[in-house]
């Protein structure tokens, strides 16, 4: 039944290393942390959590490379946490000599923002071919978090060529996400029927709103895809094939705590509405609704 289909996500995960301070810290200076704590830095944990919060039994699945099991932050940290959050990880592929990528982050609880020194040494993307191997009978959306966006590409071909053989309502929704200025990401905007792009991206092709984005960009899209762009407390808008720009308003939290993951969220409770048969505006309010409140605290367990 359509119901009991899967969300997969394909990206990275990557384990996060939260250092908390009350103030930014100077250049060679010795400071203390307000805290420190680990999460497990993943946009399919984002949907998990998106799941959990309506307290529904929707499943998520995902599709990527992982570094050998038994190194001891995948067993204390990444794997629990997989369980705690009804990730399904059976499609992990292994590379047991290879190093789980991690983020060392400086949360300033004081502004709310992240600053981020990321290190991935060697453990390779998801593959075509890795990707070819998964049976897609079980899934009803599948995201790509933009990353070896060639590679993505021959993969979004395969599931174009699995719906091509299926009625509209069978068919499996591609969304992806060009988070990062790089220029071979751009090649992804006309693979996804939705499309996040960031305001990095955005600011990279010149546009100073998310309007103006999504205006100036929908002519690179797919025709009838969706395109969505999130900007911090502005809130996010979306423009689909009517032309109408859709708006929501950002929900600021009480205090700004931790911004590090806010994009993640969004996508994740934007998904998961599309995913539901949800309206783009109903899918763009759920969407700033929880990040804005991820925006309120440390990490992602309070969501719900
Ligand atoms: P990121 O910094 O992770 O890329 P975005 O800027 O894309 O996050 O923001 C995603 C969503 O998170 C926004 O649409 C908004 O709803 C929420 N958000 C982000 N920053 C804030 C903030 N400072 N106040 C309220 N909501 C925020």
């Amino acid at each position: 039944m359509e119901q009991q289909k899967k969300i997969l996500c394909v990206g990275l995960v990557c384990l996060d290393i939260i250092n908390v301070v009350n103030k930014y810290p100077e250049e060679d200076t010795d400071s203390r942390l307000a805290s420190r704590l680990t999460v497990t830095a993943d946009v399919c944990r984002s949907v998990g959590s998106g799941e959990e919060m309506l307290q529904t039994h929707a499943q998520c699945c995902r599709c990527s490379e992982r570094p050998a099991p038994s190194w001891a932050p995948c067993q204390l940290v990444l794997w629990p946490n997989f369980q705690k959050y009804c990730i399904d990880v059976s499609l992990l592929s292994e590379h047991p000599q290879c190093f789980l990528p991690a983020s060392m982050v400086i949360s300033n609880i004081s502004t709310g923002s992240r600053t981020i020194l990321h290190m991935n040494r060697n453990l390779p993307d998801v593959t075509a071919e890795d990707f070819s191997k998964v049976d897609l009978h079980q899934f009803k959306w599948i995201h790509w978090e933009g990353r070896n966006a060639e590679e993505q590409v021959k993969m979004i071909q395969q599931v174009e060529q699995y719906n091509s053989m299926l009625p509209q309502q069978q068919k499996i929704t591609i969304s992806v996400e060009i988070e990062k200025t790089r220029k071979p990401l751009y090649q992804l905007f006309p693979h996804g029927d939705v499309v996040f792009v960031s305001k990095d991206v955005a600011r990279d092709f010149g546009f100073e709103s998310a309007e103006a984005a999504l205006k100036g960009l929908y002519s690179r899209v797919k025709q009838g895809a969706v395109l969505i762009c999130a900007w911090a407390e502005k809130g996010a808008d979306a423009l689909g094939p009517d032309g109408v720009i859709i708006h929501s308003d950002a929900f600021p939290p009480e205090s700004l705590v931790d911004t590090l993951g806010a994009g993640d969220t969004f996508n994740a409770a934007v998904i998961y509405t599309l995913s539901k048969g949800g309206s783009l505006q109903d899918a763009l309010t759920f969407g700033c609704r929880v990040a804005g409140r991820k925006c309120g605290f440390h990490g992602y367990d309070s969501i719900s």
